[in-house]
């Protein structure tokens, strides 16, 4: 799967680090910047464990569940106005899948391996022809090994700290 209208001229920007560094804040302002297309790969994993919790499974302690699942699990991605937009077997879970059950969730079934085979595999389809910004844990390692332009995006202890209390004040 590519990414539609995007230039095959640009190239991949993977970024990493450590949580709280601001990764994804700097990756939407350089995405928007450039005109390319911020892939957010903590909302695929957060999909998963939202699907996961609506069939009743329990994401901490029965993984080999969520692997069954994973046959009949549909995961769409689309773009309106830069903002990603995240299908689960075509119903829009762009807002649910920021509840708190679900960053719970995203962290149980991103330790299953085939979790992480099967949206590694589709990270790399959707940045297969350029101008994507990509970032996460396992970005620059796993998913874009080959990017032509690879970040660590860190900060102090403190300051990631309060970038995170801030963000869960704001989400009351
Ligand atoms: O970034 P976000 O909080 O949305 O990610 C949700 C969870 O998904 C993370 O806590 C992490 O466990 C997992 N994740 C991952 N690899 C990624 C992105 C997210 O394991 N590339």
């Amino acid at each position: 799967m590519s990414v539609d209208g995007v230039n095959k001229n640009k190239i991949s920007v993977a970024i990493d680090g450590p949580a709280g560094a601001g990764k994804s804040s700097v990756a939407k302002k350089v995405a928007a910047d450039m005109g390319y297309i911020y892939i957010d790969t903590g909302a695929m994993y957060r999909s998963v464990a939202v699907y996961a919790i609506e069939n009743g499974i329990d994401t901490a302690n029965e993984p080999e569940k969520v692997i069954d699942l994973l046959e009949s699990i549909n995961i769409g991605i689309k773009y309106e106005n830069g903002m990603q937009c995240m299908f689960l077997n075509g119903r829009d879970v762009t807002t649910r899948i920021r509840e708190n059950d679900a960053s719970m969730g995203a962290s149980a079934v991103a330790v299953i391996p085939q979790v992480r085979e099967r949206l590694v595999r589709m990270q790399q389809e959707m940045a297969a022809d350029g101008g994507v910004v990509m970032d996460g844990r396992d970005i620059t390692t796993t998913v874009l090994p080959n990017a032509e332009l690879k970040i660590y995006l860190t900060a102090s202890a403190h300051e990631r700290a309060m970038r995170r209390y801030k963000e869960y004040l704001e989400k009351g």
